[in-house]
């Protein structure tokens, strides 16, 4: 089978690595990939946003299944032109990417559908949310309604801050991703990530992963993209994975069925462990990036069939299994992310630090100057171990990490941290 991925982030270079080990594929494609991406994929000039152009080049390489890794091409409906044109995709139609494209119209399918989240309203004005907001009282959440590049979300510790968080949405500070503004009641407990494949149908949940969003070390400082992550997660125990199945998942695949938007790919549920039970914060309709490369390290079984069975509404007859080991992903980003960063600083001795026993290194933002690697982009590369613990494969990725020659760019260095407490 030949295969077209979508992306260029390190979730993009986890999965082309991950595909480029199944015996069913013949050759992989990447649009646009990036330079660690490149070892494994053919990468294609190819705009994403031209569906023609890419149901072309699906035609002429005789493609068998596209791959959407981010959010922003499912949203703009690129698997509805695919499955028109008959290609088989992994990930939502444009109506089923609303579970990430509109936190109030997945708030108002868990209403519905009685799935436990926290309390909300929607408005798309002011004064009204501001009104709800003070008769909820402070902490409070507040969200803009689109894609905001994980922005779009603060947790007011009081009025004032919930008060120009909601003027800065409807002032604009999100585009049109802020146009209407979720107001939310503030959950507490620890939170858990979870995924699942889904094929429209069924879901078939994947192990446990944790990422790390604050950028400093004891999860202080602003939210990123994501500064590493881990898996298993203990926090997601057997018992709450089911929980999650029965009240979450599978509530929300049968009300998208009803709805007759069926979803299929990643259903990647954000989850507060509350003392009444996992509760939905919010969901995304793709692998995170980075708990995709601790997951694609754990990962047993042939990712692309998986994928491809979910496509073909076939995920009954499949199972995923994953090796007993823990896996860690270390971000290393560039000085100044999630601020403004420079781009161009030279990377160097990646080969020393890959061939470390049981390591990967994951690109995101890098790009080739001559014979030269440089950091691209904010988050950069995903130093990924396996270890017989967290501990283990945490103290694996960071040998890696300290083998890596790049002036300008930094990581936290305390990636796992609660999962490694538990273990003690
Ligand atoms: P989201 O983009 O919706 O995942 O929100 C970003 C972060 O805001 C989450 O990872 C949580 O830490 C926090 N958050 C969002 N919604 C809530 C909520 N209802 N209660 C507490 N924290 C929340």
């Amino acid at each position: 089978m030949n295969v077209l991925l979508i992306g260029s982030g390190g979730r993009e270079h986890a999965l082309a690595w991950k595909i480029s080990a199944s015996p069913v594929l013949d050759r992989l494609y990447c649009a646009p990939g990036n330079p660690g991406i490149a070892k494994e994929a053919e990468c294609v000039d190819l705009n994403v946003s031209d569906h023609g152009a890419v149901v072309d080049f699906c035609a002429q390489r005789e493609i068998g299944l596209v791959v959407v890794g981010p959010e922003a091409p499912l949203v703009a409906g690129i698997a509805d032109a695919l499955q028109e044109a008959g290609i088989p995709v992994f990930g939502p139609t444009a109506a089923a990417a609303q579970l990430e494209g509109s936190k109030g119209f997945t708030k108002d399918l868990c209403a519905h559908y009685n799935i436990p989240t926290g309390a909300y309203m929607r408005f798309n004005n002011a004064p009204k949310a501001k009104a709800y907001a003070r008769e909820m009282g402070a902490p409070i959440v507040i969200k803009a309604d689109g894609l905001a590049a994980g922005k779009g979300v603060t947790v007011a510790q009081t009025m004032p801050e919930a008060f120009a968080a909601i003027d800065d949405c409807f002032e604009g500070a999100f585009g049109d991703a802020g146009a209407e503004v979720i107001v939310e009641e503030f959950l507490k407990g620890e939170e858990a990530s979870f995924f699942c494949i889904c094929d429209g149908a069924n879901a078939l949940p994947l192990t446990t992963a944790q990422d790390h969003k604050p950028v400093g070390d004891g999860d202080t400082g602003p939210n990123t993209g994501g500064m590493g992550a881990y898996s298993p997660a203990p926090v997601m125990t057997d018992a709450l994975v089911e929980e999650t199945m029965e009240r979450i998942i599978k509530p929300t695949l049968d009300g998208m069925a009803d709805r007759g938007t069926p979803f299929t790919g990643v259903l990647y549920a954000g989850l507060m462990i509350t003392e009444s039970g996992p509760q939905l914060i919010e969901y995304n309709v793709r692998f995170g990036d980075p708990e995709c490369q601790v997951l694609m390290m754990r990962l047993k079984d042939d990712i692309l069939m998986l994928m491809k069975a979910a496509a073909d509404e076939l995920l009954w007859t499949m199972s995923a299994r994953w090796v007993d080991e823990a896996a860690l992903c270390v971000v290393m980003a560039t000085n100044g992310y999630p601020g403004p960063y420079k781009k161009g600083s030279k990377i160097s001795n990646l080969e020393a630090a890959s061939a470390l026993h049981d390591v990967e290194i994951f690109h995101a933002g890098t790009a080739l100057d001559g014979e030269d690697l440089v950091a691209n982009g904010g988050r950069v590369l995903g130093v990924t171990a396996l270890g017989s613990t967290v501990k283990a494969a945490h103290d694996q990725a960071y040998m890696a990490v300290d083998l890596i020659g790049w002036d300008d760019g930094f990581c936290r260095r305390d990636i796992g941290w609660r999962a490694i407490e538990r273990e003690k």
